[in-house]
């Protein structure tokens, strides 16, 4: 080829790539808990950017609307929440400080994984204190890897839509991660000992019974979001008299009320993580799952 043709030919080239990046960008992700920000990576794969708001190591019902937050969702493609309620105190504020109408409700680039999943009913719903945390049902399924699987594909579809030349790849992606969390969640059901029981102090670990041989047999707290009182865990305790279990809490809730569980039934405590680390993977929620496993003797 002459070298002018071949310079023409280049030039060509690099003004053809230039004009393409913008659509080559990876999509700008945020996502509010660790465990939905796990998910992103794994669906997403090199195409995503994913900044998580929530800690692991603090209630996602309780967080502060910081102008961290809002900086973070004004500069998204994707915002993906947890839904149901989880949220709810402080997630308005992010979306109305960050304006970023691209993010809010009802838009593609707003996802409420909760709209994709059946929900287990909270005790809540049923009794005289309807209305309270969970009025829209359990939100706390990030520890359930089956709904997770299936938040993986619906997660895979809506990246799609807002790249549509990596479809496919966000969708094998899913499926693959879909497989491994399926076949984990099996794998740690077999090495444990049916009918394991426990007590936790929220209703933040009822989920394990979806996939585990495990039964959530009452909470510290007397209705989800009230803090433990004398009366109720004497009731508790009067109740469980005689049976074998655990009590469960998640690190950043007190151990006070397990403690008298465990005083006067002689049960174990384990404080426990609920999400994985905020720069997780896949392999970091597999790693969880071992951990929640091994409490009951399997992992
Ligand atoms: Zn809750």
């Amino acid at each position: 080829m002459p070298l002018k043709r071949y310079v023409i030919v280049l030039l060509a080239m690099v003004l053809a790539s230039a004009w393409t990046a913008p659509q080559a960008q990876p999509l700008e992700v945020v996502a509010t808990t660790p465990s939905l920000g796990m998910l992103a990576r794994a669906v997403g794969g090199d195409q995503v950017r994913v900044r998580v708001l929530a800690p692991d190591d603090r209630d996602p019902h309780y967080l502060d609307a910081r102008p961290s937050y809002m900086a973070a969702v004004r500069r998204a493609d994707l915002l993906l929440e947890m839904g149901a309620g989880l949220e709810e105190g402080w997630l308005p504020a992010v979306l109305s400080g960050a304006a970023n109408p691209a993010v809010n409700e009802g838009r593609r680039g707003h996802f409420r994984a909760s709209d994709t999943l059946s929900l287990r009913r909270s005790v809540t719903m049923d009794g005289p204190n309807v209305g309270h945390v969970h009025a829209e049902g359990n939100p706390h399924f990030n520890i359930d890897p089956l709904r997770m699987a299936v938040l993986a594909d619906a997660l895979a579809k809506r990246m799609g839509q807002l790249r549509t030349e990596k479809a496919d790849y966000f969708l094998a992606r899913s499926e693959d991660a879909a497989q491994r969390l399926r076949q984990h969640a099996r794998a740690l059901a077999d090495r444990i000992p049916a009918d394991r029981q426990f007590v936790a102090y929220h209703e933040d670990l009822d989920y394990l019974e979806e996939w585990l041989p495990v039964k959530v047999l009452g909470y510290l707290e007397p209705v989800p979001g009230v803090p433990p009182t004398a009366r109720h865990l004497r009731r508790l305790v009067r109740d469980l008299e005689g049976r074998e279990g655990r009590v469960l809490h998640a690190r950043y809730q007190p151990s006070r009320g397990a403690g008298f569980l465990q005083r006067h039934l002689g049960w174990d405590i384990h404080a426990v993580s609920l999400e994985p680390p905020v720069d997780a993977d896949l392999e970091g929620y597999l790693e969880l799952m071992s951990q929640w496993a091994a409490v009951f003797g399997g992992g």
